[in-house]
């Protein structure tokens, strides 16, 4: 934890940041802050929709928790009878699969992307749609006039920069333009949020070797309660395949190697290559980290990196096929499921996700996919909810539309449009309803819906 700065009583507690002028460098039609599975979709359909479009994104490439975090699994809830979303999501997975970066997924009907060569792929999608790419910029601050937001203020190695926007999409994740130009948000107590997690690969894995010993031993959905878990389902889940490992982690305990209170270490592997890459391994989880707080974050990074230490190692001493095998990588940047949401002007519910929720402002499906605060339910019964465009409208800011984990709802339902291919589906509704509120001149809040469906429809997104 950092100290406190103010021990000493000489030292002043604030200090007077001095205001100064600072330079416009860009102004666009729309500016998507964020680039997830969100943000990335937000940014294409926006610019495919006709809008002079930017995105803007902090680190050094796009595609959020896939490519900055390691997260594959984009469609590991499709089973054959999956209703599905159609748009800008599908087509991450099929681009991936045509430029060799995805590959089979092993529980489901579906590719895992490839975390690392989607970072080109995004580049190649945004780079096609005519998109001004600003990478390695950080937004921080807003810049809103009489409840209107007009632009944003970023922070990088040039300093610090204003960019202009005709209207702004968040795809943050966290909720950081809407928290900043003062719209309505709110936040779970730090024990009550979704745990965190460091995501590692490992490379020199035998293949053969490795499906062979999780052939003999499937591990199933219901496996997943156990230690300090317990799990929801609704009964047909439990006896499907899931890629759980929790065996060789309580050997791996039984024996020492890990601390006896280290009780939480389990999870899934997403894909294995033929080049004997094991990866997206999803085995640490760190409860109580505000993905807001950088002290949290820290602890985070580092405790999440010893623990995927311990579990290399039990991998490789109980893990048929890993005998041989190493640490390939670590996320670049610690993993948050879980902070920010804005108060929409309709917050989802967990009956809408549950029950097939449907919705006059659609701005697409999703299929009834639940996965988070204890709770797995698997769409493999054909049902889906709706996406209601008010979700992602906050309140307070003129202007501002938020797409992504962070739209409006409550736990339930977060555990649902969390989903990353959820979120493209709230990003494409977002990029094309700022498309269409530019082109009719008005607020977000009053386009005219039937307008942005027909748009939506017309990129190849299924509304009902
Ligand atoms: C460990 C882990 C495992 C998961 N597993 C799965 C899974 O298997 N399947 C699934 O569908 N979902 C999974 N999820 C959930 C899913 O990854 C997220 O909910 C989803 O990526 C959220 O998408 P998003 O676009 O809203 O935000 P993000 O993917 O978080 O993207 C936000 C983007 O905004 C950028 N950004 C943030 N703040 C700023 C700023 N101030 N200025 C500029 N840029 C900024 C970030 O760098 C990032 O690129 C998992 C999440 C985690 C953490």
């Amino acid at each position: 934890m950092a100290h406190p700065v103010n021990r000493d009583k000489r030292v002043p507690t604030s200090i007077q940041e001095p205001s100064r002028q600072i330079d416009v460098i860009h102004e666009c039609e729309v500016l998507v802050v964020g680039s997830g599975p969100a943000g990335l979709a937000a940014a294409l359909a926006a610019a495919r929709a006709g809008a002079q479009t930017t995105l803007l994104e902090r680190y050094g490439c796009f595609g959020g928790n896939i490519t900055q975090v390691g997260v594959e699994g984009f469609a590991w809830y499709r089973h054959e009878q999956t209703v599905d979303c159609e748009g800008i999501g599908v087509e991450f997975e099929e681009r991936a699969k045509q430029m060799g970066a995805a590959q089979p997924e092993p529980q489901s009907n579906s590719h895992a992307l490839d975390g690392e060569a989607f970072k080109y792929v995004a580049d190649r999608l945004v780079i096609e749609a005519g998109i001004t790419p600003l990478l390695h910029r950080l937004m921080v601050a807003t810049i809103v006039e009489d409840g209107v937001i007009r632009g944003v203020i970023v922070e990088s190695k040039a300093g610090r920069e204003a960019i202009l926007a005709q209207r702004v999409i968040d795809g943050t994740g966290d909720a950081d333009v809407a928290a900043r130009a003062g719209a309505l948000v709110h936040k779970a107590p730090r024990e009550e949020l979704m745990a965190a997690s460091v995501m590692f690969s490992m490379s020199g894995v035998n293949k053969q070797a490795f499906i062979e010993h999780i052939k003999a031993d499937p591990q199933t959905y219901a496996d997943w309660a156990g230690g300090e878990w317990t799990i929801e389902t609704t009964g047909k889940e439990d006896e499907l395949f899931s890629p759980f490992l929790r065996k060789p982690f309580d050997q791996a305990r039984a024996a020492g190697l890990v601390p006896a209170d280290l009780q939480t270490l389990a999870g899934t592997w997403g894909a294995i290559s033929d080049q004997g890459d094991l990866t997206y391994l999803n085995v640490v989880h760190l409860p109580e980290i505000d993905g807001t707080d950088p002290n949290d974050l820290t602890r985070g990074e580092m405790e999440g990196r010893h623990q995927a230490m311990l579990a290399v190692q039990a991998l490789r001493d109980y893990t048929p096929g890993c005998e041989q095998a190493k640490l390939r990588n670590f996320g670049m940047t610690l993993g948050i499921r879980d902070t920010r949401k804005i108060d929409a002007q309709y917050n989802m519910t967990a009956h809408d996700v549950r029950e097939q929720g449907r919705f006059e402002d659609s701005i697409g499906i999703f299929p009834e996919f639940i996965d988070g605060y204890g709770i797995l339910i698997l769409p493999t019964t054909g049902r889906y909810f709706h996406v209601p465009y008010r979700s992602m409208l906050p309140k307070g800011v003129k202007h501002l539309l938020v797409a992504g984990r962070s739209i409006g709802g409550d736990r339930d339902s977060h555990a649902a449009v969390r989903n990353m291919m959820c979120c493209a589906v709230s990003g494409q509704g977002a990029g094309v309803a700022a498309a269409v509120s530019l082109r009719q001149g008005c607020d977000v809040s009053d386009v005219d819906i039937k307008a942005v469906q027909k748009a939506l429809r017309a990129q190849g997104a299924r509304i009902h």
